[in-house]
């Protein structure tokens, strides 16, 4: 049995164990390997770097779908950018009032990829009718569509490869068009521990274009380096404001069943550590 040595940091990472060989190719646009580790379950990479496990895949995608469709409230149309494994699509599914789910992934070779090896990370959602997948790059999209949304997830690789437009200021600007009244995007921001640098360029570029723009944290163990980061852009002061009975009722009403979400969690998330927010120029969490 090899050894999968990520190598998203020189000189500092995460070693698995492959225990079955699933699957590894060169897509169109990156390496792609699926393997069975003993202790995370099965596992994907992409360019060197952990994209998901079936262990602790419920904590990134409970945390990127319902923090910003419990605070919007009344979410009919979401908008995901990359999540090809089809984890962040099975929990927008669960969200009764969503009633259209755009889906734009730039690698159709990771969703029948995912769909064959990782089937319980979208457990069906594929074939749910609300859903219209495109293939296709996010940046591309979101800069020419006329359709508006009322929650944007970016749920995207780091931004090395296809990823990295999905971090580029361009890319902040068309979200924030496509954004209807009362809209929120969210992004995967890194690990603010080993890439502050992202935070801060993430901060900068949010700064300005949106009249709230905050991040949110949760510790997901197989993306190694502390807590990672979620970026927060609303066009509204209050959502990320509500709360915590509010919180609590649209929980309740939600009738979703989590194993990481819950709205005291929701709330606390907000709170960050003193290192970022000096990073990100904020004085406090408000
Ligand atoms: N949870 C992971 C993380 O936090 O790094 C992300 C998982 S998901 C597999 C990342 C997806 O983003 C991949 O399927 C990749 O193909 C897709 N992606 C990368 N660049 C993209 C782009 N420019 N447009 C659309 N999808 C993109």
């Amino acid at each position: 049995m090899s050894d999968y040595q990520e190598t998203l940091y020189d000189g500092y990472g995460q070693r698995f164990r492959m225990d079955t060989l699933l699957h590894e190719v060169r897509t169109e646009h990156q390496h792609l390997v699926i393997f069975e580790n003993a202790r995370m379950g099965r596992v994907m990479a992409l360019d060197g770097v952990i994209q998901t496990t079936e262990a602790d895949e419920f904590i990134y995608h409970e945390m990127l779908t319902h923090v910003p469709l419990l605070a919007h409230g009344a979410a009919r149309r979401v908008l995901i950018i990359g999540g090809g494994d089809g984890g962040m699509l099975r929990e927008v599914c669960k969200h009764p009032g969503v009633e259209q789910i755009t889906m734009v992934e730039i690698d159709g070779t990771v969703v029948d990829l995912c769909k064959t090896y990782l089937p319980k990370h979208s457990s069906g959602a594929f074939d749910d009718p609300r859903l219209n997948l495109v293939i296709d790059d996010g940046m591309r999209f979101v800069a020419t569509t006329d359709q508006r949304f009322d929650v944007i997830i970016s749920d995207s690789t780091d931004p090395i490869g296809p990823g990295e437009v999905l971090f580029s200021e361009n890319f902040y600007q068309a979200c924030r068009r496509c954004l209807a009244d009362g809209g929120i995007l969210v992004t995967q921001n890194g690990t603010p521990f080993m890439q502050l640098a992202e935070v801060q360029t993430t901060a900068s570029r949010m700064h300005g274009l949106f009249a709230d723009w905050h991040f949110y944290q949760a510790a997901v163990p197989t993306y190694i380096g502390g807590a990672m980061t979620f970026a927060w852009g609303s066009t509204d002061i209050g959502h990320r404001r509500l709360a915590l009975d509010t919180l609590r009722q649209s929980f309740a009403k939600s009738g979703i069943a989590t194993r990481y979400y819950n709205p005291e969690i929701h709330q606390g998330a907000f709170a960050l550590p003193q290192y970022v927010l000096q990073a990100i120029g904020k004085p406090g969490n408000d």
